[in-house]
């Protein structure tokens, strides 16, 4: 006799063992996977006809594991046939001001930027997996956004939720124009970046899988000066966990919809548990934890996974992984980013303890246990 959860697993298995992922997947795992890991705190299976989705032949351009490995030769390296696209989270150079990704604590220390700091992990695991035989596309290699569209295309967008003032005084004016220019930017540097690199996965890569590479920060504790915060934790997440309101939507509903069929979930969850695993591994860090309703742990055994609604997650079609170890503003991996940026700006050896080669390498051997025969 079945556990749910064992049944689950057993489905994930039998599925990424034959590579049927594309296949229909019977109504009641589809209620299953709403209940648990979709639509946990909303009711997906009263919005959505399982039944009829159950029906449904979803269109996909990805293989399972299972199937790149059974095409794998005997001798071939161990990811060839794998294509793998990599997501270096946000932009960093003279943009992370605007992604609010830019900080230090001392004057004399070395500025903190997520955006940079990624794309250096991201092009280490590029490397390295294409010299275990994987085709890997970067989606940028450079602090520049890959949007095409800038602000002023965002700009009556902004404007939609700013009200103009009723003073007709200089100061006023500037101000709101000021405002509408601030909102635009991050329009296009933030969600328009997002939507852009989603289409760009799915109109042009069209990769077995995508992970996106972030450094988690909490927020800055009260106070007039900013400290480093004691806690420091790692996290993956994978899409899911809607909420009623985002559930309502009918354009997320309609790529929940999308998600639930198309077989991408059952990769996520392998890809993202070995991650989960590799990065807890390499980085002794515990298992993040989410407070409220916006997100959940989907399998007690690999306690890093989460399930959440985030924009990249849900507008990627194929099977997508987003990972958010250390706390950049922690009192344990502040000195190491501060150690590792120093060392690079004066093209030192890089420490045996070097944050970001830990976090690349993690990366590498998630991918190794997932995609290896
Ligand atoms: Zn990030």
């Amino acid at each position: 006799m079945f556990t749910i959860q064992q049944t689950f697993r057993a489905f994930t298995c039998l599925c990424l063992f034959a590579g049927f992922l594309s296949a229909q997947t019977a109504p009641e795992q589809l209620a299953y996977d709403l209940s648990t890991r979709y639509t946990p705190y909303a009711d997906g299976a009263a919005v959505l006809d399982v039944e009829l989705l159950a029906e449904q032949a979803p269109d996909t351009w990805w293989r399972t594991p299972a199937a790149i490995r059974a095409a794998r030769s005997d001798h071939g390296l161990p990811l060839a046939g794998l294509h793998l696209a990599l997501d270096p989270g946000h932009i960093g150079g003279m943009w992370s001001e605007w992604e609010w990704r830019n900080f230090r604590i001392a004057e004399s220390d070395i500025w903190v930027r997520e955006g940079e700091l990624v794309l250096e992990v991201a092009q280490r695991v590029h490397a390295h997996l294409r010299a275990l035989g994987a085709d890997v596309t970067l989606l940028r290699e450079s602090h520049q956004p890959i949007n095409p569209k800038t602000f002023d295309y965002y700009w009556a967008q902004a404007a939609e939720g700013l009200t103009a003032p009723d003073e007709v005084s200089l100061k006023a004016q500037v101000d709101y124009a000021l405002a509408v220019r601030n909102r635009a930017i991050r329009l296009a540097i933030v969600t328009g970046e997002i939507a852009e690199r989603a289409r760009v996965v799915n109109e042009v890569i069209r990769p077995d899988a995508l992970i996106s590479l972030h450094i988690n920060a909490a927020s800055w504790p009260e106070g007039e000066t900013q400290q480093l915060v004691e806690s420091d934790h790692a996290h993956v997440l994978i899409f899911g966990c809607l909420s009623a309101g985002e559930l309502a939507s009918l354009r997320q509903q309609a790529q929940l919809v999308k998600k639930l069929t198309n077989g991408s979930g059952a990769i996520e969850f392998a890809l993202g548990a070995a991650l989960g695993s590799t990065l807890a591994e390499a980085t002794g860090l515990p298992a993040s934890d989410y407070e409220r309703k916006n997100a959940i742990r989907i399998d007690p055994e690999v306690p890093e996974l989460w399930a959440r609604n985030l924009m990249l997650l849900r507008l990627v079609d194929c099977p997508s992984v987003l990972l958010e170890p250390y706390i950049a503003n922690s009192q344990a991996s502040y000195p190491r980013i501060q150690k590792a940026l120093a060392a690079r700006a004066v093209n030192a050896p890089l420490g045996e303890d070097d944050i970001l080669v830990e976090y690349a390498d993690a990366v590498v051997a998630g991918v190794l246990r997932v995609y290896s025969n």
